[in-house]
């Protein structure tokens, strides 16, 4: 297991020798000890991204797209190993790494190697006789700051678009879930990424990811993370105004119509929340359900959750793990007082569960609190295994909560009724509108949010202009210019 800094393509030490312990959620045990990244680490990463950033800009784009497909191969053929290492370290169901972030990690490697040399300028249509085209060059040194969620797949959404455009990158995974990334910096290396193009510092918010976030010479700065620190963020750019991209939290309304097919919306509104521990951005944490159909609905509902197996990240059949920390279990767990304190009606859960064999580690049991659209708890992102519910009669007291927080991640509801889904995609405040279904990704896809939930976008051909500069480059072919200044 690589526990060290990456950088300039070798595993070092932390200049000032400090460590930090990366804890299982499942029991809390240590599961082993890894550099602690501070300013002075993230200096020297930036500097060998700094160096190594000619050379990779210059290099021909096939041949860039070609080592992020080599790395995708490779993660494929460690795809068990990847998987056991980030549900050790972040409570991931096992199930869920093999068949969730392992392949949509090598998916996106694969989409982004296959981006690099299809990444087109444009002709422009200018004055007779002038040549005009616009060519989009990359940024240079690019600082990439993750959480904890989804650490192995937030790791491809960030660098592979980032390099397939030709930047050099120096990323900085949440503190404590370090890990999977670590060993794919190893697999980097293998598959022959030139030193420098790509440095991993994990370390602290407050000193690695700040420094980052402050420093002169990067040009662009990319995260993932609250929207408390998203700002934070954005005051530490100002000093070279450097580029910034916020993928920030969300509140995903989920509206189920009495015209719904509800066993399906019951099953796509469980993943929308439950799956991994609704640790998600884009979580279906609010539902807001149709009068007609809501007894009906949470009778399934509620019954589904309560048999969401618990149990450990590395048993095949367990379907929900820990959450991926104590501090947040005991935020999430906060939350539920607050839902009491508020009146809310608990249906389901709120509770640590009661098995011995999970006492020692971060579990929640899958919780559905009936609660009234004002309620902190349906206001504020939880980040848990927690879901709201809402009760409406009409479509526009359906539209007026869904867009009733300060958030604009991702949206969905159910229904049959053609028209009323096309006004709904229109009028829902989100970057993300999901129509009988919720919480799909995809590389090909845009991803990012509106309001409080952050501006810029990942994946597709959005995420190559964030990661790269127009340039228009002005030829005079045959121009007849007016004799200016002709003496
Ligand atoms: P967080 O903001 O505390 O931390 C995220 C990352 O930022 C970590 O790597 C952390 O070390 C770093 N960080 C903390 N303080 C910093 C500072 N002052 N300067 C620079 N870096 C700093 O968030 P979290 O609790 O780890 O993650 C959960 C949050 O992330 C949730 O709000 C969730 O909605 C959001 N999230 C958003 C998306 C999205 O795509 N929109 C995806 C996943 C998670």
């Amino acid at each position: 297991m690589q526990t060290k800094l990456f950088i300039n393509g070798d595993f070092v030490d932390a200049e000032a020798g400090q460590t930090l312990d990366v804890l299982n959620p499942h029991d809390n045990s240590v599961i082993t000890q890894i550099a602690e990244g501070r300013e002075a680490d993230i200096d020297r990463a930036v500097a060998a991204a700094k160096t190594a950033f000619p050379a990779w800009r210059d290099l021909g784009a096939s041949d860039r797209g070609l080592l992020l497909l080599r790395l995708a191969d490779k993660i494929e053929q460690n795809r068990e190993e990847l998987a056991r290492l980030e549900a050790t370290d972040t409570g991931h169901p096992i199930r869920d790494c093999l068949n969730l972030d392992v392949p949509r990690t090598v998916l996106c490697f694969r989409y982004f190697g296959g981006m690099a040399d299809k990444l087109e300028g444009s002709v422009i249509p200018v004055d007779a006789g002038f040549l005009n085209y616009l060519q989009r060059e990359p940024i240079g040194v690019v600082g990439q700051i993750v959480p904890w969620n989804f650490p192995l797949m937030f790791t491809s959404w960030k660098m592979a678009p980032a390099l397939a455009a030709g930047n050099t990158v120096v990323l900085k995974p949440a503190e404590i879930t370090p890990l999977s990334t670590l060993r794919i910096a190893e697999l980097m290396r293998e598959v022959g990424f030139p030193p420098g193009v790509v440095n991993i510092v994990p370390g602290y918010g407050q000193t690695a990811g700040q420094r980052l976030a402050d420093h002169p010479d990067v040009g662009k700065i990319a995260f993932t993370g609250s929207t408390a620190t998203g700002r934070r963020i954005v005051e530490a750019s100002a000093g070279n105004l450097k580029k910034v991209q916020l993928e920030l939290g969300g509140k995903g309304p989920n509206i189920v119509f009495a015209d719904a097919n509800i066993p399906m919306a019951v099953g796509g509104s469980a993943f929308g929340i439950f799956h991994n521990q609704g640790q998600a951005c884009i979580a279906g944490s609010r539902l807001i359900l149709h009068e007609k159909i809501a007894d009906q609905f949470l009778d399934k509902f509620v019954g589904l959750a309560k048999s969401i197996k618990l149990g450990n990240p590395l048993d095949p059949s367990t379907e929900m793990g820990p959450l991926t920390s104590k501090l947040h279990q005991e935020r999430v767990l906060n939350y539920v007082k607050i839902a009491h304190q508020e009146g809310a009606e608990i249906l389901t859960g709120g509770k640590v569960p009661d098995d011995p064999a999970l006492a020692d580690g971060c579990y929640v049991e899958p919780t559905v609190v009936m609660a009234q659209p004002e309620d902190r708890v349906c206001q504020e992102e939880v980040f848990g295994p927690f879901v709201s519910v809402n009760i409406f009669a009409e479509d526009e007291e359906a539209l007026a909560i869904a867009n009733g927080t300060e958030y604009g991640l991702g949206a969905g509801f159910w229904t049959s009724d053609l028209t009323r889904a096309h006004l709904l995609a229109k009028n829902l405040h989100a970057g993300m509108v999901w129509i009988n279904t919720y919480k799909r990704v995809h590389p090909a896809s845009p991803f990012g949010g509106v309001g409080q939930s952050g501006y810029g976008r990942e994946m597709g051909f959005e995420v190559m202009r964030e990661y790269t500069q127009a340039k228009s480059v002005w030829v005079n072919v045959d121009a007849k210019i007016p004799p200016f200044y002709k003496r």
